[in-house]
């Protein structure tokens, strides 16, 4: 983020940075309806509902609602697609390959347009949305690109007189339920692995944030993907969202949101057909800053992993544990960062902070705070609303914070910065697992014997050594306990997309 900030210091562009991006002037919203079989469609019931603009609250546009009978439409159209001897049945591995490449090839051209919309609909800053939403969605989408002719079984060695071997095929009709806080990526993270492996899609937005998705499917119909392969059904949780989750003809789902919502989708799959299901869910994730770290380093990553996305982020380090040697000096300098944290207009390219999603998260987060108040702990800086401003959050460090706190124990997903201290590294190893999350950790350090103990003991999807929020599109990623089942990205999501089959043959030659 530093050379995106050199970019504009003093107001002035510097001359070594390449011109940044800039966002579209007036951007008109074409997708709104909803996508079945490459074609856009009415809802059933008519029915339509607004996504706003976070940081103006002013409504953007009317949606389609989708709802079980859409729903129907979109599994109707995906499982036909999916049929022996479809057109993406017989596709080539090489050529599914070539489509996703093809796609990546379409979010290159059409990138700024894409960040003008995620940042439209989400209040995320748009040279955020360009460079890090945008870059991930690319490599993510060129990345299981790669993979479409190269997955493969393997031959079993048996009794003499049989062959044996495996089989890794698609498993049909995969639902996606998305979250609003990475709208585009966090579909991108199952559509390219979900295709890669030949599947295909049934694919429900968060309804705070539907535009990017939608205008995905004017992508997948241009590339194109045969009809059917990818289906996008906007709507809301508990009606679009539960018809995917219960549908007997979905044969996996993929989900990113809350733990809450996460039960529920994996009771309705058991309750349903037992479809798979994987579920990347919340987490309160511990970052320890040991005594010997580098001081810098550590508070500039401890600083950017809560705050980034305005705090909207299952990875957030939001139980910071810091070694009672230096605890002042970390809380000081934090503070001094979070107070810098520039607040505002997402479209301004200094802006490092935009607004809340919305109302329910916006009360939630004061909400917390007021907790963290009340509780005991030490507001260092900001604790409010930004005056005037819709759903602004300032800046928020809390310090004497400890484990009982609400602010400790709750995920946030907003701008607020809880420091705990501690004294020994059994101790800090014990209390940042004591929570049901196990999401990401992180730690620093300096000592690589400290480092590889804490990677080893804690009970955490990642650890991240001297760095944070480093995700690749080839590096697994997902939670222990309740932050999630399976994972996503890398070798390993193929697994999440594929069934294994095995097949045995007996050779009728006796041996002599
Ligand atoms: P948040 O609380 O952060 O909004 P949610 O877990 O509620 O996160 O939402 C994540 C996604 O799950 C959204 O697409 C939402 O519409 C969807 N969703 C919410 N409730 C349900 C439900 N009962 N069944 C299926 N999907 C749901």
């Amino acid at each position: 983020m530093a050379a995106l900030n050199g970019a504009v210091e003093n107001g002035q562009p510097d001359k070594k940075v390449p011109q940044l991006p800039r966002p579209l002037r007036s951007l008109e919203v074409k997708y709104t309806k909803i996508f079945i079989n490459n074609e856009w469609h009415e809802s059933t019931s008519g029915k339509k509902f607004p996504t706003y603009n976070p940081s103006t609250l002013e409504k953007i546009c009317d949606i389609e609602e989708g709802d079980k009978p859409d729903v129907d439409n979109a599994v109707e159209a995906a499982k036909a697609a999916f049929q022996r001897g479809s057109p993406w049945r017989q596709m080539d591995a090489p050529s599914r390959g070539r489509l996703l490449h093809k796609l990546a090839d379409l979010l290159e051209r059409d990138r700024v347009t894409l960040a003008t919309l995620e940042t439209m609909d989400t209040g995320k800053p748009f040279l955020q949305a360009y460079f890090i939403d945008l870059e991930g969605c690319i490599k993510t989408l060129r990345y299981y690109a790669g993979w479409a002719d190269k997955i493969q079984g393997r031959t079993i060695p048996v009794d003499e007189n049989f062959v044996c071997f495996t089989r890794h095929e698609p498993m049909g009709v995969c639902g996606a339920i998305t979250p609003w806080n990475f709208p585009l990526l966090m579909l991108v993270w199952k559509m390219a692995p979900a295709l890669c492996c030949g599947n295909t899609l049934v694919i429900k937005p968060a309804e705070q944030t539907p535009l990017t998705s939608l205008y995905i499917g004017s992508l997948i119909k241009e590339v194109g993907f045969p009809p059917g392969v990818v289906n996008i059904v906007p709507g809301y949780g508990p009606t679009a969202g539960a018809a995917i989750s219960t549908h007997d003809n979905i044969d996996k789902i993929a989900f990113t949101g809350s733990t809450k919502v996460g039960k529920l989708i994996k009771e309705a799959a058991s309750k349903s057909n037992l479809k798979r299901v994987t579920l990347e869910l919340g987490g309160k994730n511990p970052c320890i800053v040991c005594a010997d770290a580098d001081l810098d380093l550590a508070v500039e990553c401890a600083h950017q992993g809560v705050f980034f996305n305005q705090g909207q982020c299952c990875t957030a380090a939001s139980r910071v544990f810091v070694e009672e040697q230096i605890y002042p000096e970390f809380v000081k300098r934090s503070v001094e960062f979070a107070k810098k944290r520039l607040v505002g207009d997402p479209f301004d390219a200094r802006t490092e902070q935009g607004p809340q999603i919305d109302q329910e998260q916006f009360d939630k987060i004061l909400e917390l705070i007021e907790s963290g108040k009340k509780e005991g702990a030490k507001l260092e800086c900001g604790g409010l609303a930004i005056e005037d401003r819709g759903l602004f959050i300032k800046p928020t460090v809390f310090s004497e914070v400890t484990d009982n706190m609400r602010i400790a124990k709750e995920e946030i997903f907003g701008p607020v910065q809880p420091i705990m201290k501690f004294k020994s590294i059994e101790e800090v190893i014990r209390r940042a697992n004591s929570t049901e999350y196990g999401l990401t950790a992180a730690v620093f350090t300096k000592n690589l014997d400290r480092a590889l103990t804490l990677a080893s003991a804690l009970q955490s999807g990642t650890v991240w050594i001297n760095c944070y929020n480093a995700l690749y599109a080839q590096a697994p990623f997902g939670g222990f306990k309740m932050s999630g089942n399976g994972r996503e990205l890398g070798e390993y999501a193929l697994a999440e997309y594929t069934e294994v089959k095995t097949v045995t043959i007996k050779l009728s030659q006796k041996s002599p």
